[in-house]
């Protein structure tokens, strides 16, 4: 805990006052573009991998990046949900699943939680993916977490289309769903395509929406993914 301490010691006698006007512009209010929802993995760190700047993600992480479906029954992801899209207008949602997952794990053997009752209920949520990948295979083992990992990002963001605040932002076009795969031991990031339903490099998948952008990037080698 000792250096956690001396971090926020050296954030604000060295970081903080290099960045003074833009934390005096966040001062006073937020207008995010992206809401960034992603597992509680500690080896996962969304402004680090998208060199976003405070202010620029909403970030909402829980154990497997999980969005249970809209329902009446008020929890901490669904509000969250509702005010990054009614209250600040985001016009991206991303869900970014991830490689080693633990929460995958225990998803693919929740025989193995019951001394973590909650966690074995919240995995609940992941069912639809484990029985997607079973059904393919006859089985479900460890062999199949990459496998589960990309199923259970498609299926959150079909939880996301649920939610009324998402819905209405797609319905009207503000809102655009993103389903990403972030490989922790390479720094790859994968996103799903809704028309070929695979997983493919950023740079692939982004060509098409942003264009020139990305392939400046690309020659600035500002980009990460398999190309
Ligand atoms: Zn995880």
């Amino acid at each position: 805990m000792e250096h956690v301490i001396n971090g926020v010691a050296k954030f604000q006698k060295e970081v903080f006052p290099e960045k003074k006007a833009k934390f005096s512009e966040l001062a006073s209010g937020q207008s995010p573009e992206v809401l960034f929802i992603t597992c509680a993995d500690s080896r996962i760190d969304p402004n680090l991998v998208t060199q976003t700047e405070p202010g620029e993600l909403f970030i909402c992480r829980n154990a497997g990046n999980v969005v249970p479906p809209h329902s009446n029954h008020t929890g901490g992801i669904t509000a969250s949900i509702e005010f990054a899209v009614a209250a600040l207008g985001v016009s991206h949602i991303v869900v970014c699943g991830h490689t080693d997952c633990g929460a995958m794990k225990g998803a693919i053997a929740p025989e193995n939680l019951d001394t973590l009752p909650h966690v074995k209920e919240w995995l609940g949520h992941c069912r639809a993916a484990t029985e997607v990948v079973r059904g393919r295979h006859g089985s479900l083992c460890k062999d199949h977490l990459d496998e589960v990992t990309r199923e259970n990002v498609v299926q959150q963001l079909q939880h996301l289309r649920t939610h009324p605040s998402v819905a209405s932002g797609i319905a009207n076009g503000s809102i655009t769903l993103h389903g990403w795969l972030y490989n922790i031991g390479t720094g790859d990031v994968l996103c799903y395509d809704e028309q070929s339903k695979e997983f493919t490099a950023i740079s692939e998948r982004y060509r098409v929406m942003f264009g020139d952008q990305i392939a400046a990037a690309q020659a600035a080698g500002a980009s990460c993914g398999e190309v």
